[in-house]
């Protein structure tokens, strides 16, 4: 264990205490949350890749070193994850001291997309169709079945587009199962949409479920770069059914806290990419511009409390920095919410992101615009 912060620094607190695992920017975030309504939280950072300067009391240790886990759970009122790549064991064991929301079986349910892939089929929930397949023959199968181009797409542990590559041959599908990792892939029918969207949601302990509205996610190279919200062709009817997917998923699954579903829209039509059982990335705009923030709900959650109210406040964009954080000056006179996380810098890397708030959609993107041309400046 490295880094503990001590415990009498930890264990002196009035408010009740949220032990968070995961120290990345979404635990930072959660811990700017908490100070707002109250609440502590107290972070167990599996690495030194992801500390979170100095945002919170923080336990730096492996994901399997027991003695760190009580002691972060040593007087926590709850606890949670910030990133679902956490063992199932750290988290069974976890939950033997103290309670711990979204529970466990949650985990085991959409970790491995394998199982999460048969859960939207189970529940009658539309995905692509899929495959997980066996031996280089059942690969072939597949790609008779649904045809080229196809995704490949590791069970465990992929992120923004990691662990996945498109099969445009056969040449592709025979590299694809010969560099096949440990857990192996499934394989998933080439989905053509219009865009990319998706809801993020809160459950209560009581069982009361609220939505934000539907946003529009822009990526590059699979990694989300801008969110519009709400989402420009929103439509009662669009939120109605992202809201219906969302609740059955929330209610199957017993969930409690902040739950994000990505979709595919083709039209009217929506489809499921991924579940992440968590506060997203792609409701970091509800800080600003939501009457409470993904961040705040999930913590009223776990804890119990009512929920705030997830409506929108004007229209808000999202633009995810890569890399390096720009300077505060670049942006200083556009009304820019800027959110720095306090990472190294690195090639790819979620460094911060920023916020900008309209009155209206004209003015939203028109801010939206000067925004990217003067990012677009920095980085040439
Ligand atoms: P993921 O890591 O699953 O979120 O995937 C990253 C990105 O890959 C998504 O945001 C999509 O742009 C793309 N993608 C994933 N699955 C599919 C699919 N079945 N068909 C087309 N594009 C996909």
């Amino acid at each position: 264990m490295r880094g503990y912060a001590g415990k009498a620094e930890m264990s002196a607190e009035a408010h009740p205490v949220v032990a968070v695992l995961g120290g990345g920017q979404l635990g930072r975030m959660l811990v700017q949350a908490g100070q707002r309504i109250g609440v502590d939280c107290r972070l167990y950072v599996p690495g030194p890749e992801t500390v979170t300067s100095g945002a919170a009391p923080a336990i730096s240790a492996a994901w399997d070193d027991e003695d760190a886990l009580r002691c972060l759970a040593d007087g926590a009122t709850v606890a949670t994850w910030e990133v679902e790549h956490v063992p199932l064991g750290t988290v069974a064991f976890l939950s033997r001291l103290v309670q711990v929301y979204p529970a466990a079986s949650v985990l085991v349910n959409v970790q491995d997309r394998m199982l999460q892939k048969g859960l939207f089929d189970c529940l009658g929930l539309p995905t692509a169709p899929w495959m997980a397949p066996d031996d280089l023959e059942s690969c072939r199968e597949a790609a008779a079945r649904f045809g080229l181009p196809l995704v490949a797409k590791a069970r465990l542990g992929g992120y923004d587009g990691r662990g996945q590559r498109i099969l445009r041959c056969d040449a592709d599908v025979v590299e694809a199962w010969n560099q096949r990792g440990p857990y192996g892939f499934i394989l998933e029918r080439f989905v053509s949409f219009t865009d990319e969207c998706s809801i993020v949601s809160v459950h209560g302990q009581d069982g009361e479920i609220r939505h934000w509205p539907v946003v529009e996610n822009r990526h590059h190279d699979g990694i989300l770069t801008t969110t519009l919200a709400p989402h420009p062709a929103w439509s009662p009817g669009l939120q109605a059914r992202a809201e219906a997917i969302a609740s059955t998923l929330l209610r199957k699954l017993n969930y409690v806290g902040v739950m994000a579903v990505e979709l595919f829209r083709n039209g009217e039509v929506l489809v499921i990419n991924e579940v992440a059982p968590r506060v997203h990335n792609s409701g970091h705009w509800t800080i600003e511009g939501a009457r409470c923030s993904q961040f705040e709900n999930h913590l009223r959650a776990i804890l119990g409390r009512p929920l705030g109210e997830t409506a929108a406040q004007g229209y808000a964009a999202m633009v995810n920095c890569l890399g390096t954080m720009p300077d505060a000056h670049h942006t200083e006179d556009l009304g820019v919410h800027r959110h720095d996380y306090r990472h190294q810098p690195r090639t790819g890397r979620k460094v911060g992101h920023l916020t900008v708030v309209g009155a209206t959609v004209a003015e939203r993107d028109a801010r939206l615009a000067v925004l990217q041309q003067r990012l677009a400046a920095i980085t040439v």
